[in-house]
């Protein structure tokens, strides 16, 4: 009896131990802002940026080898941390202009390192689990910055033919490994929405179900749980910006296959987020990386409340745009049989099958992804119309004012630079080089007001 309290004050004492020194997720940002090896924008990476992070890694002792290469022949490389039985698998980056995951890992795996000694619940981690991770996966898409491998392959959809060497690489290392945990990490459209509102999805998460024919299996329960840890924890910094990635089934995808073949699998998707820079979005996927880890170890995984992940609200779009100007006088080219009647007065005798006719309308502009460092990123028409129940991350009234393209009038696609007219100036639209023969009243450019609005 004696003995078998002694046993149980033992167990009970380790496993408080173990417990007490878990981080929060305020420490893990504290953490990350006091100390770590990411030292520029994700989007900016490149290849040698990967094996610059990675050399550094090496120092600090972490085992880095390279695992194949890519089809224009650059390294693919696999990260190892742990000794565990539980086996972690992580990969990053397989669309190349999806980056913000490669330099977290490298956070995380700097961390864990430095921390060995430090944090009891480390050490737990580095004796329960094996890490592996491929940082950027597709190195010849993020060399180009685009999503496809330079076959033009979507390796996100190479499951099945396996044409793509990073597709055979990523499929190879998990059978080999049989890993029980995936982690499949990618960037989604910054003006993705969470649910019915226009706040951005910063983050987005997915247990993802596999073939929806079969039962949940216990990893995908755990998985689950998982996530709801990785919420719970962001809520503290993005509260209202997370959302649940499509739950679709696409069997020719990683993390779908990966599931089915028995790595349950969790995907992140980081999306954007309004005045924070992409380094606020490093620090995000570094604190969800380790919540999840740290829940493997210190029991938080079991006792998770799964419904705070069920209940998210799912991804959505198409309502949140970069730049909306309000109130614009929109000036389009119409057939002149179907507005005869309604607006004679503005009827071009001379061409009598079109006519300029003008309407008020919101003009919603989107920008496209493109690395940090292009501070001018080309900017296009998105729609346009009455868009009160839209939301721009930036909003400009130009009551008064008629909007143009430098490429003509107003269309949906249309990108250049945005010009604007007062309402109160006598413009021929039919004129030819008609925006040298006109000076415009402003210019909006690639983002920026480079002639500003009269005040
Ligand atoms: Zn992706």
């Amino acid at each position: 009896m004696k003995f078998a309290l002694l046993i149980l004050s033992t167990l009970l004492i380790f496993s408080m131990t173990k417990i007490t020194d878990a981080q929060s997720p305020k420490e893990f940002a504290e953490v990350w802002d006091k100390n770590h090896i990411s030292n520029k924008p994700a989007s900016n990476n490149r290849h040698k940026d990967v094996q610059d992070y990675l050399e550094k890694l090496k120092t600090l002792g972490i085992k880095v080898e390279e695992v194949g290469k890519s089809y224009e022949e650059r390294e693919i490389y696999q990260v190892e941390w742990g000794k565990g039985k539980t086996k972690v698998f992580m990969w990053s980056q397989m669309h190349g202009d999806e980056p913000t995951a490669t330099p977290a890992l490298m956070d995380m795996f700097a961390f864990l390192q430095t921390n060995l000694k430090k944090k009891k619940w480390v050490r737990e981690l580095e004796k329960t689990l094996t890490i592996r991770a491929i940082p950027m996966l597709n190195p010849d898409g993020a060399e180009k910055f685009k999503r496809r491998n330079a076959q033009n392959i979507d390796i996100n959809r190479d499951t099945v033919n396996l044409e793509t060497p990073e597709g055979r690489l990523l499929l190879k290392l998990r059978n080999e490994w049989q890993p029980d945990i995936g982690f499949n990490l990618h960037n989604q459209q910054e003006l993705t929405t969470v649910g019915n509102t226009t706040n951005q999805a910063s983050i987005s998460v997915l247990a993802v179900a596999a073939n929806p024919e079969t039962p949940l299996s216990e990893d995908q329960y755990r998985n689950r749980r998982i996530c709801s840890l990785i919420v719970q924890a962001l809520n503290q910094f993005i509260k209202g910006n997370i959302a649940k990635y499509d739950d679709g089934y696409t069997p020719n995808a990683f993390g779908d296959t990966f599931s089915d073949l028995g790595t349950a699998t969790i995907l992140i998707e980081t999306g954007g987020l309004h005045g924070k820079d992409e380094m606020y979005l490093i620090k995000l996927n570094f604190i969800a990386f380790l919540t999840a880890l740290q829940s493997l170890v210190d029991g938080s995984e079991k006792t998770a409340d799964i419904k705070i992940y069920e209940n998210l609200p799912e991804n959505s779009g198409g309502r949140l745009h970069n730049y909306i100007f309000r109130n614009a006088s929109v000036v389009r080219l119409v057939e002149a049989k179907k507005d005869f009647e309604e607006d004679e007065s503005e009827t071009d005798k001379t061409e009598p099958e079109k006519v300029y006719k003008t309407t008020i309308a919101d003009v919603a502009i989107n920008r496209r992804r493109r690395r940090a460092e292009i501070t001018n990123p080309p900017i296009y028409v998105r729609r346009f119309g009455d868009l009160s129940n839209h939301k721009g991350l930036t909003e400009f009234n130009v009551k008064g004012y008629y909007i143009i393209s430098t490429y003509g009038l107003i269309q949906n696609g249309r990108g250049g630079d945005f010009l604007f007219y007062k309402t109160t100036r006598k413009l021929d639209w039919s004129a030819e080089n008609f925006t040298t023969k006109y000076k415009p009243d402003a210019v909006f450019s690639r983002g920026k007001w480079t002639k500003p609005l009269p005040k």
